[in-house]
């Protein structure tokens, strides 16, 4: 079984045209609300447009009946594009879709959303045995996954199915590290520095033997450590009493990222302890101040997960060798993993994504669309 090709690329050359870019989302919020409700899905708004001053009130999940007794298998990709996406207009060249030039195309992500409209299309018209079908449509995930971030899953009663965004749609992104920021304030003790540099703790100076101290860059592999803002200090005649220091770390292993950040908050901390001193008969020191916040949790999913071999097994139909695929970046898969939903990412054919020079290839498109359709109508858990 097939989706109707012609339609679906009408379609996304008709949704590739709204302008919803990251944080302006509406337009393509209420567009998918009123197609997914026209086509009998349940439709829910959360309220995640406000946590980032988003004019859409919020990401849509839906839910789609089946008629097999499943689990729903969930389908997911994002509403909003990167910019320039002022007036895009989508011109069909050599097999595929490109751009004036002049803006993104936005494939990345109305390819995805294209084929998961058109494959709840297919569903209704034909008179086939499928399981339920939950979608999740986020809002700003180029802008820092804000929307996922905020996402209210009330309605997914799915804990697994794909998210239809990335470029090659025989590679399946499986695992992207978890992210962490930290920040360090280092607290040392203001002086003049004409006058009295003895009096004071140089702030700076702790922060650079703490550093010196430190293991940061490519820790393993799969770990990554970085120093990446400075901000401190205010005059040359002052010893400075106060930095802050912002960083993040990277791992795609359990538990290796937890050990860097202690490695180096103990560097912080061993540092403060050389600088303590007495003056006047009173001891200083310096104070750290240690703070840690996730951007965004790991996504591991399993290689091996029945979730995977269904997949890999109905590409093999289409003569695609499925192969699962590590990324260094962070996507709604992270966050959604981090909610509990295994979602690997798949590509829709889009390429050079986030340029003026992106396009569609058609046939991928018309590919991927047969084959999450099929992915779909042969799962059952
Ligand atoms: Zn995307």
């Amino acid at each position: 079984m097939k989706v109707n090709h012609q339609r679906m690329l009408k379609n996304f050359l008709e949704i590739t045209k709204i302008y919803a870019p990251s944080g302006e989302e509406k337009g393509m919020l209420d567009y998918a609300k009123k197609e997914l409700t026209k086509l009998g899905c349940k439709v829910y708004i959360d309220k995640a447009g406000k946590t980032f001053g988003s004019t859409a009130q919020g990401n849509l999940t839906a839910n789609f009946k089946g008629n097999i007794k499943s689990a729903p298998f969930i389908l997911g990709g994002h509403l909003d594009t990167v910019r320039p996406c002022k007036n895009i207009k989508p011109i069909i060249k050599n097999g595929k879709v490109i751009t004036d030039g002049k803006t993104i195309l936005g494939a990345d992500d109305r390819a995805g959303l294209a084929i998961i409209f058109e494959i709840i299309r297919t569903l209704k018209e034909n008179k086939v045995k499928h399981p339920p079908v939950d979608i999740i449509l986020t809002l700003c995930e180029e802008g820092g996954m804000f929307g996922s971030k905020a996402l209210d899953t009330k309605i997914i009663k799915g804990k697994e199915g794909m998210l239809l965004d990335s470029e090659s749609n025989e590679e399946l992104v499986v695992n992207a590290p978890k992210a962490v920021l930290f920040y360090a304030t280092i607290k040392g003790v203001a002086s003049h520095a004409g006058v009295a540099p003895e009096k004071g703790i140089n702030a700076m100076q702790v922060a650079s033997k703490a550093i010196s101290m430190m293991r940061l860059g490519r820790i393993d592999p799969m770990t990554i450590s970085n120093i990446g803002i400075v901000n401190g200090g205010q005059s040359t005649n002052v010893v400075m009493p106060e930095l802050t220091i912002q960083g993040e770390a990277r791992s795609r292993i359990k538990g290796h990222l937890e050990k860097e950040l202690k490695h180096i908050e103990d560097c912080f901390k061993k540092a403060a302890k050389m600088f303590v001193k007495k003056v006047d008969g009173k001891t200083i020191k310096p104070e750290i101040i240690w703070k840690t916040e996730l951007k965004y949790p790991l996504l591991n999913i399993e290689p091996k997960s029945a979730l995977i071999s269904h997949i890999k097994k109905c590409g093999k139909k289409f003569g695609l060798n499925i192969q699962t695929a590590s990324s260094g970046g962070g996507f709604d898969a992270n966050v959604l993993a981090g909610k509990g939903l295994s979602m690997p990412i798949i590509g829709v054919g889009y390429a050079d994504e986030h340029t003026t020079k992106e396009s569609l290839d058609i046939e991928t498109f018309f590919q991927t669309a047969d084959l999450v359709l099929d992915i779909v109508l042969n799962y059952k858990k």
